[in-house]
């Protein structure tokens, strides 16, 4: 099911221009009605395409106020249960709500290293944008020489 904001909890993200969920989402669906003429609760957000929802999680995770759900699918937990992610650096805390009351949480590592160590070039070159519109530049257009020793998990 898509996406619901919980109007008690949005703060529209204090006014900003775009705010963290519309910042976020990969379809656009996301938008704050700064004065209320859209849903009749100005500074609030909405899903404004219910249908389009990938239901992906991404403005559940970023909002800062917790204020977006998604009914989960009943392959993961019963009909009309609530799954809220709270993300930490290091961490995500899943709280179940059940439609019996029942509460449960679960906590996983979401890194193994350090926030911020991530070398995202793995010792490759960093990528030349002068070249980035000539179709016969790849990143990979050195590494097709037989040479194995290239890759990161060759043997
Ligand atoms: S991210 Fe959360 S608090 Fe900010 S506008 Fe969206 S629903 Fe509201
Ligand atoms: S769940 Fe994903 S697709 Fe749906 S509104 Fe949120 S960010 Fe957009």
């Amino acid at each position: 099911m898509p996406t619901y904001v919980r109007t008690e909890k949005c703060d529209g993200c204090k006014g900003q221009d775009k705010t963290a969920c519309m910042y976020i989402c990969p379809h656009d669906l996301m938008l704050l009605d700064k004065d209320g003429s859209l849903t009749g609760h100005p500074m609030k957000a909405f899903n404004q395409e219910p249908e389009q929802c990938w239901e992906c999680y991404s403005c559940v995770k970023i909002c800062p106020q917790n204020a977006i759900e998604v009914r989960h699918y009943a392959d993961v937990v019963p009909m009309g249960a609530q799954v809220q992610p709270l993300r930490g650096s290091d961490s995500i805390m899943w709280t179940i709500r059940f439609r019996n009351g029942t509460l449960k949480r679960f906590k996983f590592p979401i890194r193994t290293t350090a926030e911020g160590s991530a070398n995202p070039y793995g010792g490759k070159p960093e990528a030349n944008l002068a070249e980035i519109d000539d179709p016969t530049v790849l990143f990979t257009k050195d590494l097709h020489k037989g040479d194995t020793s290239q890759f990161l998990h060759s043997k």
